[in-house]
């Protein structure tokens, strides 16, 4: 008798306790984490916050956190973005010990985010913050990596705008994996394809490409690209090539393929020519002229044959590079407390 009160009253408290939590549970709001990656953007900082700080007042469903991986700045950047923290405290930040490129700010990044979703955006404002609300519904009806889609993009040259086209298309058909095209890194991502991409820790990185890996469920968002709103960009041709390079390498190994297709093509095509220079001497005596073709023979072949070292290198190097096992990033500072 006595026990069964018990195990009654045990159960009686055990129901409050839930109703409990879940009521306390039902108030805490989601969070969702802005993140962004930022060099020498003095110039643009507080006019991204202010953009931000409207849509970010505007969404009232959700709290925000606002991340910015501090790159190496070597401008104010660093002090800005205190100086914001002090005013809003929603601004988190990580300070990298020095520049470590887009890339790794953003995988730094994606390990200090502590919303259930984040949203990547560059600080220059050439991706809308206005489109975040919609991102935000596409997420809240089940996509994990709801991705911009520039529909056209201003106040780039023509000469980037078809490198990047051509890129694209090349990527697609040479990688395995479906790569999304004309699209940035401006998306959100659900938790749960944040966590899948943080287990991707390669150190020579092409996030872009890493996104469509994961796979999950995607959406585009379409949106015109607009010019950078101040200050200047720190891509060159140097580096796009440099990510090119990336992107084909880390994706697709068909470079190398292409070189040992190439290298049985010209070794038939010498066969025969060695065949038609025997006959030639043998049946018909006839004299073989020397220098020239010699010379052009071996010009040729040696470049093909560098061509081809050349791409082993490139992958060779990267097995290099990943074998270090080195960590991403190392940090200065991190603002925020890590553990809420
Ligand atoms: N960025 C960075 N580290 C770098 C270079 C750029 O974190 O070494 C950031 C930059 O602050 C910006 C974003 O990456 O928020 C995009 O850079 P940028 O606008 O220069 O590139 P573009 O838009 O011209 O391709
Ligand atoms: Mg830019």
């Amino acid at each position: 008798m006595n026990l069964i009160m018990k195990a009654k009253i045990l159960m009686i408290r055990k129901m409050i306790m839930i109703i409990i939590l879940s009521i306390g549970g039902g108030d805490k709001l989601k969070t969702i984490t802005v993140m962004v990656p930022a060099y020498n953007e003095e110039k643009v900082l507080e006019q991204f916050y202010n953009r931000v700080f409207d849509i970010m007042n505007k969404i009232k469903k959700y709290d925000f956190e606002l991340l910015f991986i501090n790159d190496g700045s070597t401008d104010k950047t660093l002090d800005i973005i205190k100086a914001l923290r002090e005013k809003d405290k929603r601004i988190t930040y990580v300070d990298l010990s020095r520049n470590f490129g887009k890339e790794i700010a953003m995988s730094a990044g994606f390990d200090y985010v502590r919303g259930d979703s984040v949203i990547i955006m560059d600080a220059d404002l050439q991706d809308p913050p206005e489109l975040i609300p919609e991102m935000v519904e596409l997420w809240e009806r089940g996509y994990d990596d709801v991705y911009g889609k520039r529909s056209s993009r201003e106040g780039e040259s023509w000469i980037k705008k078809t490198s990047s086209y051509v890129f694209y298309r090349v990527l697609e058909k040479v990688s395995k994996v479906p790569i999304q095209t004309d699209t940035g890194d401006f998306r959100l991502l659900s938790s749960k394809a944040l966590e899948s991409l943080k287990q991707l820790r390669e150190t020579q990185r092409y996030t872009k490409g890493l996104f469509s890996l994961i796979g999950h469920k995607k959406i585009a968002i379409e949106y015109v690209r607009a010019p950078r709103a101040a200050g200047k960009t720190k891509w060159n041709y140097l580096k796009l090539i440099n990510l090119a390079i990336e992107g084909i390498t880390s994706f697709t190994t068909i470079p190398l393929r292409i070189s040992s297709i190439l290298g049985f093509q010209i070794s038939l095509l010498s066969f025969l020519y060695m065949l038609k220079v025997i006959i030639e001497k043998l049946f018909f005596n006839s004299s073989i002229p020397g220098y020239p073709s010699l010379m052009s023979v071996i010009l040729f072949l040696g470049g093909i044959q560098l061509i081809g070292l050349g791409i082993i290198g490139e992958y060779l190097a990267r097995v290099f590079n990943e074998t270090k096992q080195r960590p991403l990033y190392f940090i200065n500072e991190y603002s925020g407390e890590k553990d809420e």
